[in-house]
């Protein structure tokens, strides 16, 4: 499979180390119900795992939780709930959204919380070794000893220093030896959760977590490892920068980025408030229905989501779904050919919108056919492939 690497800029061949593949997406901050900006992503990332299997590879996914942070305290206080009641309850709920939309289940999903000792003891590590410092309770990354700040996004400093105060951090911080410093660990304000550690009670940053989260659960280099683009600067970039200062090199073998949602003209966010709900799309049109909708956009190409494109997609779905159970054949030699195109167009830096071209040509072909013939070979190509995009006309099970 050819797939493009943020790293590297360029598209290239995605090589399975020993018949495997260890994946770890970004996962969520459990304070509101997913979106379809998170659909996006993460479908990308269910396909990948699913083109995998099917070629007959082991695979073993990672979606960690970012369980504790200012904007779960802030809910759950506003809220009058436990911050870790509150996480359990929208991590339930976006796992059934999920499900909804036939995501497999991943095959772990790390919670911050649950590893703080760890991240304590990396931070500990990076402190004796000269690449970060403590200050009043905090300890920060110094991004003055890592040269390489800035490989991943290839942005210049000034550049960072502008996306880092939009996307949360404070570079005109005191503390910070340089503006760039990024937090691994900070202390709790009274009445936050708060764990110990040698530069006080606290709790620690994200990027750290996500660190020890994935090579927790896959060790390292981690074959895939992505998320949504706008994690590449700081998030991505601070991983790559602790966990090489920490030795853990090479860290990561292939970095895969989906592009943004947008909506009414800006990216779809919490914070802006511009949301549309999984499970009202669910509502509406069935789960693989929407997997269609998200499988007509490429990966790499931002898109702005447009009611009408619900209804094509929900349209495309009973098409298939009649193909499937209506009559109509496929000779052996054009089920062949489809399949294969499909694959190319997956292949090819998993190219859905081509791949779906191919099924609704094995659709028009079979619509032309003028048997009555059920579970034709094409049929159950018809059917195998759009497993293969995690669209099955069948309900899937929660
Ligand atoms: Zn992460």
């Amino acid at each position: 499979m050819q797939l493009f690497d943020t790293a590297r800029q360029e598209v290239v061949p995605f090589e399975p180390r020993g018949g495997r593949v260890g994946i770890y997406v970004c996962g969520i901050t459990p304070y509101d119900s997913a979106h379809l900006g998170h659909a996006f992503v993460y479908h990308v990332f269910d396909v990948l795992q699913r083109r995998f299997r099917d070629a007959g590879l082991g695979v073993r996914s990672v979606r960690n939780v970012t369980d504790v942070d200012d904007d779960i305290l802030r809910v759950a206080r506003e809220r009058s709930v436990d911050f870790r009641e509150l996480a359990t309850e929208q991590v339930r709920m976006f796992d059934h959204d999920m499900a909804e939309i036939g995501l497999l289940p991943v095959d772990a999903a790390p919670r911050a919380t649950e590893h703080v000792d760890e991240m304590v003891d990396l931070i500990a590590q990076l402190i004796d070794g000269g690449y970060a410092y403590a200050v009043d309770g905090w300890a920060f990354f110094d991004s003055g000893v890592y040269p390489d700040y800035g490989r991943l996004s290839r942005l210049d400093h000034t550049t960072m220093i502008e996306l880092s105060r939009e996307r949360g951090a404070d570079p005109d911080d005191p503390r910070k030896r340089h503006a760039l410093d990024f937090v691994l660990w900070q202390s709790s304000a009274p009445g936050e959760p708060s764990w110990p550690s040698p530069w006080g009670r606290g709790r620690p940053g994200w990027h750290i977590e996500c660190t020890v989260m994935s090579t927790g659960a896959l060790g390292h280099p981690i074959d895939i490892h992505g998320g949504g683009d706008d994690l590449i600067y700081p998030h991505h970039e601070s991983e790559i920068a602790q966990a090489e200062a920490a030795g853990i090199a090479p860290y990561v073998r292939h970095w895969t980025h989906v592009a943004m949602v947008n909506h009414e003209g800006v990216k779809m966010s919490k914070s802006l408030g511009n949301l549309v709900f999984v499970r009202d799309l669910v509502a509406r049109v069935p789960g693989a229905a929407v997997r269609l909708l998200l499988a007509s956009h490429h990966y790499r190409e931002s898109w702005a989501y447009d009611d009408a494109e619900v209804g094509a997609a929900a349209a495309r779905h009973r098409r298939y779904l009649d193909a499937m159970q209506g009559g109509g054949t496929l000779s052996h030699e054009a089920a062949h050919r489809h399949e294969q195109r499909f694959f190319e167009c997956l292949d090819d830096d998993l190219d859905t919108p081509g791949a779906l071209n191919e099924l609704d040509a094995i659709v028009e072909e079979l619509s032309d056919g003028s048997g009555a013939a059920r579970g034709t070979e094409g049929q159950q190509l018809l059917g195998r492939l759009l497993g293969v995009l995690g669209a099955e006309t069948e309900a899937v099970p929660a």
